[in-house]
């Protein structure tokens, strides 16, 4: 099925607002095994019709977010109706919508609000309980006429309108144009720790080899998702290939992140964690304060950036600091020891190392990075790393590496 969305508004094309209806309607068609063929921004104005017009022509579903709203630059539904050659007629369900959603607000309704209510003949309205623009379903009968055979849903621009009535309204519309739709899986293996070439080498040929797979990839800096889709066993026969190359690399099958793993990890088993950074600033305390429930598994981050801050606030002695440079394996160790110690936690990392550009030596060039992991009761670990680039490409690799150690030692597997 050749899906194609059409975004319209003059904002996203000035770069005002960012595409994020795009991104997220792409995530939703690819959980049902599909992928977004072609995405086309189109200003407000005549252009929708030519843009609608194309897509149609060459898609089952056409998708267009937009434009539905009360004012003159909102011309999405006059131009589907002008294209398809449908007039428009008063909609008294919507009216009476348009009546109470005022009406609640303490609001006057003005003539161009009944603009809304205004439905192409033959459409179908897709309610919006959480705004006054209705969406409309145009069913591939309606294009017919013009030589198309493709189904045109119209959606509102706000993504808080515009996401519900994705899911509820045209999700399972989408399902039932789907030969397989009810049936379609797709599982997400979260892998980390490996390159996405390693990925390829390991699993890519003997997952092709599996009729009825559909193998897809989204990879970003620090981790890969595997994406499996199709019927329920060629999804599950897929997965177990991918477990027993790769097994102790996957950190979810629910598309979890590894902060959110480890959080939830360590709250089932009431540990605490704790980190010192030194490099990342902070960075990755901050990754683990995203996760909702931290607070009941992190209770001290120290960002020690100075040489005086290590000493000062983990116990580091000046003495290691002079011996092997603040960028150290016993440094790192140190660091962990300390906040382990200073904090109480079950376990704590430490990263240490130079982020460039400027900083760097022969033995330790920018992008070297020490990462220390202490627990109680289990010898401290260190391992050493290398990511050169930007600084935020490295403060993010940098955390990324150091919460899969702690992974790792949680679920007892080897440390890479
Ligand atoms: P309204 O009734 O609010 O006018 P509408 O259906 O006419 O709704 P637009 O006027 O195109 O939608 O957009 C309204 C607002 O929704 C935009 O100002 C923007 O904040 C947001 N929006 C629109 N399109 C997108 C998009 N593709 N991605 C993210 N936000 C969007
Ligand atoms: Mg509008």
């Amino acid at each position: 099925m050749r899906i194609e969305l059409v975004n319209t508004g003059d904002e996203l094309l000035l770069g005002d607002t960012i595409n994020t209806n795009a991104a997220w309607i792409g995530q939703r068609i690819a959980a049902l095994g599909l992928m977004v063929a072609r995405q086309t921004i189109v200003s407000d104005g005549p252009v929708i019709k030519d843009a609608i017009a194309e897509a149609a022509a060459r898609s089952d579903v056409v998708l267009v977010s937009g434009g539905l709203g009360p004012t003159n630059d909102d011309l999405t539904r006059e131009s589907a109706a002008e294209i398809l050659g449908l007039p428009l007629v008063q909609d008294p369900g919507i009216t009476a919508h348009l009546e109470a959603f005022f009406a609640k607000r303490n609001r006057v309704m003005v003539a161009s609000n009944l603009r809304q209510a205004m439905v192409p003949a033959g459409a179908l309205v897709l309610d919006n309980p959480w705004g006054t623009a209705p969406g409309l379903y145009f069913p591939a009968e309606l294009s017919h006429a013009c030589g198309w055979n493709a189904h045109i849903f119209l959606l509102p621009g706000p993504p808080r309108e515009l996401k519900p009535m994705m899911e509820n309204l045209v999700e399972p519309r989408l399902r039932e144009l789907l030969p397989d739709g009810a049936s379609r899986r797709v599982l997400y293996l979260k892998i980390t720790g490996v390159g996405e070439s390693d990925i390829v080498e390991k699993v890519e040929k003997k997952l092709e080899a599996v009729p009825g797979l559909t193998l897809g990839y989204c990879i970003r800096q620090g981790d890969v998702d595997v994406r499996l889709s199709g019927q329920s066993e060629p999804v599950e026969t897929g997965a177990a290939i991918v477990r027993e190359h790769l097994g102790p690399c996957i950190v979810s099958e629910d598309r979890r992140m590894i902060e959110e793993v480890l959080v939830q990890t360590l709250a089932d088993r009431g540990q605490w964690l704790s980190t010192a950074e030194s490099c990342t600033g902070g960075f990755m305390a901050s990754r683990i304060t995203d996760v909702s429930g931290a607070s009941r598994v992190f209770g001290h981050g120290i960002v020690t950036y100075a040489n005086e801050a290590k000493q000062r606030h983990l116990g580091v002695s000046a003495q290691l600091l002079e011996q092997h440079g603040a960028v150290s394996e016993p440094v790192a160790a140190a660091m962990a020891e300390g906040v382990l110690a200073v904090s109480g936690a079950d376990h704590a990392l430490a990263i240490t190392g130079i982020a460039g550009p400027t900083g760097g030596s022969e033995d330790k060039p920018v992008g070297t990075v020490f990462i220390g992991l202490a627990s109680k009761g289990s010898a401290t670990v260190v391992r050493r790393f290398f990511y050169p680039g930007s600084r935020d490409r490295f403060k993010l690799l940098s955390s990324q590496a150091a919460l899969e150690m702690l992974r790792r030692r949680l679920f007892e597997l080897p440390l890479a």
